[in-house]
Formats: C-alpha cells, sequence, structure tokens
C-alpha cells in the first residue's frame, strides 16, 4: 500500500498535472483551465492529453494505473461521505475533492471544524454584502426574453440583466421534499435540457440520533465493509462530533442507489440502518431528525468523456444565464465557492 500511495502521488503531480485544478473545464479535451488547488488560489491553464482519463470511473483509473489499493484510502472520505461508488464515479469528481494533499490530511486526522458551523461563515458573508441575499424566496418562474430575466418570486414579477443559477438543474425523479431542478420553472431551451437531464445525484439519507450514555461510541467511524455496491443502503459512517462529552446526538449516513441499481426505499434504508447500530453495539435510544438529502448531483463517464463540462460552459451567457452551484465543480463547499468565484472574475 505504502508504495502505491508514494507511486500515486507521483503519477498526479507528473502525469496528471492540473488534476486538481478547481472545475472540470477541458478536462475532457485533455486540457486544465481554472483556480490552482494552492493558497494563492491563481489562475492556471495548460494542456495535459492524460487528463482525458479523469472520464474514467474511479475505480479502473486506478486499476489503470496500476495503483488499485489506493482506494481502500480514499473510499472512507469518499463513498462514506455519500459521493457514490468507485465503479459509477468518473475519477475527475474524485481526485479534484480529494487531491492528494486533502487525502493525506484525512489519514493523518489533521483535520479541523468550524467552531460555529459552516452556517455561521455564510451569514457572516451575507452581512458584509452590498446586496445581502434575500431570504424566504421562492421562485416560481424565470422567462429570458428580449435580453431580459423575468423572475417570478414570491407571486411577484422583477426584472434582471442577467440570472446566475446555483439550484439544482435538473432532479431526475419526484422527490418526497418537492424540491425540483430548474428545467421544472424556467422557459428551458432544447440545449439546455439535452444536457441538464444527464444530471444524476445521490440519495444520501441521515438521521440524528440519541444514544445512551454507555452506549455511546468512542469517537467516530467508519464500517468499510458497508461501502461496497453489496451492502447498499447499510450504515457507512457514524459520526460524534465533539470528543469532549456524550450529550450530542450521533449521525448516520447510508446511501440508497448505485446507478446499476433501483433506489432502496427510504423507510427499509432508517430501519437497516438502526438494526446496523444495534450490531455495532451503538443502539439508538430516539431518531431526533432524519433527512433523505438532495446530494453531489453529478455526471456519469460516457457524458463526462464527451464534454458535458465543456458543452456547458459555452452556453454560458448564452440565454442571459450562467450555471454555477455544486454540478459544475464538486458537492462540497469548497470547490462549490471557488467555482463561483471565478464565474463572476471570468464574465462579471
Ligand atoms: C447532509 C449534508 C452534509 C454535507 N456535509 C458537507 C461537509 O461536511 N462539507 C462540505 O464542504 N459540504 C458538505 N455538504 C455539501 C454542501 O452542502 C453542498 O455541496 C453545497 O451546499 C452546494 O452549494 P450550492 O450553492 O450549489 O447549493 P445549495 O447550498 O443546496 O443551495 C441551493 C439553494 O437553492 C435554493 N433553491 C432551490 N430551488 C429554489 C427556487 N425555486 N427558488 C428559490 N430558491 C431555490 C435551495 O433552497 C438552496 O438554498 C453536505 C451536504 C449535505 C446535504
Amino acid at each position: 500500500m505504502k508504495k502505491q500511495l508514494k507511486e500515486f502521488g507521483e503519477l498526479l503531480e507528473t502525469k496528471y498535472k492540473g488534476y486538481d485544478i478547481n472545475g472540470h473545464r477541458g478536462v475532457a479535451e485533455g486540457r486544465y483551465d481554472g483556480f490552482a488547488c494552492t493558497p494563492e488560489r491563481e489562475p492556471v491553464s495548460g494542456v495535459n492529453p492524460n487528463l482525458k482519463d479523469l472520464a474514467l470511473p474511479f475505480k479502473e483509473f486506478c486499476k489503470k494505473n496500476n495503483v488499485e489499493l489506493v482506494q481502500d484510502v480514499w473510499i472512507g472520505p469518499f463513498t462514506a461521505f455519500g459521493y457514490g461508488y468507485f465503479d459509477e464515479i468518473p475519477a475527475g469528481y474524485v481526485i479534484k475533492y480529494l487531491d492528494f494533499q486533502t487525502t493525506m490530511n484525512f489519514v493523518k486526522v489533521n483535520l479541523w471544524t468550524w467552531e460555529n458551523g459552516t452556517q455561521y461563515i455564510w451569514e457572516c458573508l451575507n452581512n458584509k454584502l452590498k446586496n445581502p441575499a434575500r431570504l424566504n424566496s421562492h421562485i416560481e418562474k424565470v422567462e429570458r426574453k428580449d435580453g431580459k430575466v423575468y423572475v417570478t418570486v414570491n407571486g411577484k414579477v422583477e426584472e434582471y440583466d442577467k440570472i446566475i443559477v446555483t439550484a439544482p438543474l435538473y432532479i431526475p425523479n419526484k422527490r418526497a421534499d418537492g424540491q425540483v431542478g430548474m428545467v421544472d420553472y424556467f422557459d428551458t431551451r432544447d440545449d439546455e435540457m439535452a444536457l441538464f437531464k444527464k444530471i444524476d445525484y445521490e440519495r444520501y439519507d441521515v438521521q440524528a440520533v440519541l444514544t445512551k450514555p454507555e452506549d455511546h461510541p468512542e469517537i467516530s467511524y467508519y464500517v468499510f465493509d458497508n461501502m461496497i455496491p453489496e451492502r447498499l443502503g447499510h450504515l457507512m459512517v457514524y459520526y460524534r462530533r465533539w470528543k469532549e462529552t456524550v450529550d450530542q446526538v450521533i449521525t448516520t449516513y447510508a446511501l440508497r442507489k448505485h446507478r446499476n441499481s433501483n433506489e432502496i426505499p427510504y423507510e427499509k434504508v432508517r430501519q437497516q440502518v438502526q438494526d446496523d447500530l444495534k450490531t455495532m453495539g451503538n443502539p439508538a435510544s430516539e431518531v431526533i431528525n432524519e433527512w433523505s438529502v438532495y446530494y453531489f448531483p453529478h455526471v456519469f463517464s460516457a457524458d463526462y468523456a464527451d464534454g458535458w463540462y465543456d458543452k456547458v460552459e459555452a452556453m454560458q451567457g448564452k440565454y442571459d444565464t450562467y450555471y454555477a452551484g455544486e454540478i459544475m465543480a464538486f458537492g462540497d463547499m469548497d470547490e462549490t465557492a471557488e467555482y463561483s468565484r471565478e464565474l463572476v472574475e471570468r464574465f462579471f
């Protein structure tokens, strides 16, 4: 394993130079173009035909490079954190989020959390904005015509020059929470629909549970045996947020769908996870919150290789509309915020 890890680190630095640039622009054509993964986050671009391999599912990517063992290191912070299985998710998503340095930080548990939670960061940011976010505003309809964008929000029509969409672009199934994609309330054009309907997402289920003090886990833990498609719907990670106290909720996470399987019903997974907790010796005395989330929108390998990202990038601004949000980089806050910052620098 040590040998393969070293080799993988070297491959990423050399053969796959540019792999860790934010976003996927140019990758399918063997280019990189975006903000560097450095503290300075400077814009960089270049040509590297090897980057086309990033369209392969991560499992195949590792096999191609004779470093299959490294999957055992990457799998914890990837699959357990709800980002899907290595036989279905393109390597581009895996190694842009878990670049070599980030993964080593997971391994060394060199991690930090925000004292007041991440919501607090956005509240502080919002307080500094000249035009702060308008909360509780439901956009019911968007029409783009005559060089203007007409947005129906909370029952009233407002006129704008441009719109940047950071809400989900497409949701392939009817969700119990009623969430829909942009294509359902915009005057969606054929090219938008053709591209966005390629998007899928993860059915990631979260439960916040209480455990009796005597059953409390000593520390957060992964259940590696459950991170394979055959164990879909089982508990993969068990999260204890604070070390010093048992007076807290424990959160559990499970996936409900693999690309090649039907979605497992929510109720079944909910029960399965609670049964797993009993098996692990940390039974839930009560479930106090639960959430079946819309998580990690992505495209699959064939569309990634076919230049899905370049096609969407070519549409930026075409209908006075810009597309941002997690689909354009990766389903976490860091990559998403970074992509948005770059989008604004490029077009505004
Ligand atoms: C349970 C869970 C745990 C996570 N943990 C982490 C983590 O530890 N670290 C990390 O970095 N990331 C984490 N993420 C991922 C992270 O939250 C997302 O990647 C990020 O929030 C995506 O940002 P976004 O702006 O694209 O979308 P969102 O943050 O989802 O914002 C989209 C917004 O659009 C709004 N919206 C949708 N439709 C409409 C409409 N018609 N009108 C008005 N508003 C609308 C939605 O209400 C929502 O507020 C987690 C996500 C979940 C669900």
